[in-house]
């Protein structure tokens, strides 16, 4: 017999809806084994008849009371063909958390809006269109008392019957830390098949998280393994929970799905004219951060803070670790001697390394201001006011977040900014996210961009540096729209972002969770930079010149010796003397400097990265690129701090700081074949290339496939090819 089930909170209208669908056709009972009333009737629908069951009224599907047990197991045990949920208009808020628990469970529901009357009344509005679709369930406005759109009504509970199609699959995410321990039980409640046959996997491991007692004891009874790991996971997270936020899960579950059906109705769907006695805190100071005019500009006022804050407040620290690596760069040069094995340590490991872990302190900084801003709820609210904005190019608000993390302002890493698109409940929105957030200016691209903006737009910097973020967003943007377009096209999902109640975030959850964040920097980037760090050392050292070849550098700089005055090379290395003769030595060792310059140099030229760079010649050069920015760009692959140091290596200006970058935009600027148009082709292919190693590796992680990060790299260097080349040769033609 096919059943239908009425649900719904208490007075909202079941029993009223149950006579008017049942008539005389109803008998009273008890539910089995407990003393709650059942109420059960016939209804003719279509040609058959059906069973309508009125469960008891409930405001939540907990363990906690009697009915609500009941009427969680009725829908278990007996499988009915729809739940029709009945939610009081009139107080939308507090009935959809019923709902929205209903499609959790994975029953099909439908959704009867009753008490419209009442609503209309109060003055409140609801657009049951735009509820249908951001819930993804059938809504059918009624006014149970009166039979009104009750036919309508079971039109669609029919309909629904007849499609037999699976019941939507609410997504609402519980924040970071839940979402991950819940995929991570989901997928080994799967694996192990447990209790499969009743309960969805992923609803078990929200139920372990929220420490049910009745689905804690079934699972004990199925299978105690699986139950015991199970029950670990979930209280270990709990602890966590507790740390970081003082709250218990099962808090942080009502306040996430509080937040969903907030920013549900936020969007359009209630509206009403005199409700102001009912907000809430929170409302109250969201009338003020998300106002449509106070609100954007007092978001970029905070993320203009945060990035203030971060760039201020961290280069103390980053000062101290250059310290570090300074003293132990001169440690190693004064205690091993000269060699292969000195060079490796030096330029393989601590400038390589060195460089990625220099980063560590900004990385922290900025997480810390960002765990600041999303543990306390205004992340979400950003989210919220940029969607409309970037629903236009196919993405979503919540896109923002790793944009800006990746450096959307300045600075930032696409590695963090990449893992961060996982608050993306949307898949392709998440994916065109995840793709064009390395187009963002990240803090090892700066450097890039200060060395050449100084070199040749040294009169107009900040501007400069203005425009190369606006055309980093722009393209980002565009990009996006294009792959949404192409290869990750695809309607957007509605979808709906959590609005969580403002909370007063703890010191110590902040900094765990900055802990957290930096720690996967540290790991990540510390291993693989320090293994291309070392091949790309090899790369640029071997194979070496022929010893004929270098033995005449050798012989050069002895003929300088030869012919310079006895008196200025022994003055050479010595502190005082002759103003004159100090003179003298200066000129013999800048002599002795440029022939060891061009030894480099042609020693770089003869190596693998040197003919690497050769070869590519023949292409780059419609860029106006030479080999030795070739060689810097392939470097640049590794890490993109790399690129100015391999191009100071490359162009024999010896060792290159980017803290003493001035003396190197010198040398560029006055280098031959580098005018400003070539730099800014530089730059521009800079901005778009391929992104580093780490954030490729991490794009094929966090799409699901490798195949995408192998995407990003080709397809992002042939974007950045095609525009350095536009650049370089409309600008040659106008004669830049
Ligand atoms: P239950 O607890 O969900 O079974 O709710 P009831 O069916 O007992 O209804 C609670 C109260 O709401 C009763 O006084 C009903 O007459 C009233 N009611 C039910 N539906 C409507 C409606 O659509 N409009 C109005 N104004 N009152 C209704
Ligand atoms: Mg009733």
């Amino acid at each position: 017999m096919t059943i239908i089930a009425l649900a719904g909170n208490p007075n909202a209208g079941k029993t009223t809806l149950f006579n008017e669908l049942t008539g005389a056709h109803q008998h009273v009972g008890n539910y089995p084994g407990v003393t709650v009333e059942k109420k059960m009737g016939h209804y003719r629908m279509d040609n058959t008849i059906v069973d309508i069951v009125d469960l008891p009224g409930t405001y939540s599907l907990t363990a906690y009371s009697m009915e609500e047990l009941v009427a969680r197991n009725f829908l278990v045990n007996e499988k009915p063909a729809v739940v029709v949920d009945i939610v009081d208009a009139a107080n939308l808020e507090r009935n959809l958390y019923l709902a929205i628990q209903f499609m959790e469970m994975g029953v099909p529901v439908v959704i009867a809006l009753n008490m419209m009357d009442v609503a209309h009344k109060r003055g409140i509005q609801i657009d049951t269109h735009k509820l249908e679709t951001l819930l993804g369930v059938h809504v059918e406005p009624i006014v149970a008392r009166r039979g009104h759109g009750v036919p309508e009504l079971m039109a669609t509970v029919s309909q629904v019957m007849e499609q037999k199609s699976d019941p939507v699959n609410l997504q609402i995410s519980y924040g970071e830390d839940m979402d991950r321990a819940i995929s991570d039980m989901t997928a080994e409640i799967e694996a192990a098949g447990f209790l499969a046959d009743r309960y969805r996997p992923k609803w078990i491991a929200l139920k372990y998280l929220e420490g049910d007692p009745e689905i804690l004891d079934l699972g004990q009874k199925h299978n105690p393994t699986v139950a015991q790991k199970l029950a670990a996971k979930a209280e270990r997270l709990g602890r966590h929970i507790q740390k970081t936020t003082g709250a218990e899960p099962e808090a942080i579950v009502a306040d996430q799905r509080y937040g969903f059906i907030k920013s549900i109705l936020n969007q359009g769907v209630s509206t009403t004219q005199y409700d102001h006695h009912r907000l809430y805190m929170s409302d109250k100071i969201d009338l003020v951060l998300t106002n449509r005019l106070v609100g954007p500009l007092l978001m970029v006022a905070v993320i203009y803070g945060l990035y203030y804050f971060t760039f201020t407040y961290s280069k103390i620290p980053i000062g101290w670790l250059e310290g570090v690596f300074g003293v132990l760069g001169g440690l190693v040069d004064t205690h091993l001697p000269d060699g292969l094995l000195k060079s490796m340590i030096i330029a393989g490991v601590i400038d390589g390394v060195g460089g990625v872990l220099g980063f560590v302190p900004l990385i922290m900084f900025m997480f810390f201001g960002i765990a600041m801003l999303e543990d306390s709820g205004y992340l979400a609210r950003v989210a919220y006011m940029l969607d409309r904005v970037f629903k236009l190019f196919g993405l979503h608000g919540s896109s923002v977040m790793p944009f800006i993390v990746s450096g959307g302002i300045a600075g930032g890493c696409a590695v963090p900014g990449i893992m961060a698109t996982r608050t993306l409940k949307s898949p392709k929105e998440r994916l065109a996210t995840l793709l064009t957030a390395p187009f963002m200016n990240c803090g090892a691209k700066l450097p890039i961009f200060a060395l050449l903006v100084a070199a040749f737009f040294a009169d107009r910097e900040a501007e400069v540096m203005f425009l190369l973020t606006a055309v980093s967003w722009v393209g980002a943007l565009l990009v996006a729209k294009f792959l949404r377009m192409t290869a990750v096209k695809g309607e957007s999902t509605p979808f709906v972002m959590e609005l969580p109640p403002y909370r007063l975030p703890t010191l110590k959850g902040i900094l765990i969770h900055t802990w957290e964040r930096t720690w996967q920097y540290i790991k990540k980037a510390g291993t693989v930079i320090l293994g291309i760090s070392i091949l790309l050392w090899a790369m640029m050292t071997f194979p070496h010149m022929p010893v004929e070849r270098a033995a005449a550098y050798e012989k050069e700089r002895q003929a300088v010796f030869a012919a310079a005055p006895q008196a200025a090379v022994q003055e050479m290395g010595s502190v005082d003397g002759d103003v004159q003769l100090f003179e003298a030595a200066n000129t013999v060792q800048d002599t002795l400097n440029t022939i060891s310059g061009r030894e480099a140099e042609a020693n770089l030229r003869y190596s693998i990265a040197g003919r690497i760079g050769t070869a590519l010649e023949s292409v780059s050069r419609f860029a106006g690129f030479d080999w030795r920015t070739n060689i810097a760009l392939v470097g640049g692959f590794a890490a993109k701090e790399v690129v100015v140091s391999t191009l100071g290596t490359a162009y024999s200006l010896g060792d290159v700081d980017p803290e003493q970058s001035g003396s190197l935009a010198d040398k560029l600027a006055a280098a031959p074949g580098w005018r400003p148009l070539t730099a800014l082709a530089l730059i521009i292919f800079t901005i778009f290339y391929a992104p580093c190693f780490v954030a490729v590796i991490c794009i094929g992680k966090e799409a699901g496939s490798w195949k995408w990060g192998v995407f990003s790299m080709v397809f992002n260097t042939l974007l950045a090819f095609g525009l350095a080349v536009l650049v370089f040769q409309v600008g040659s033609l106008m004669g830049f």
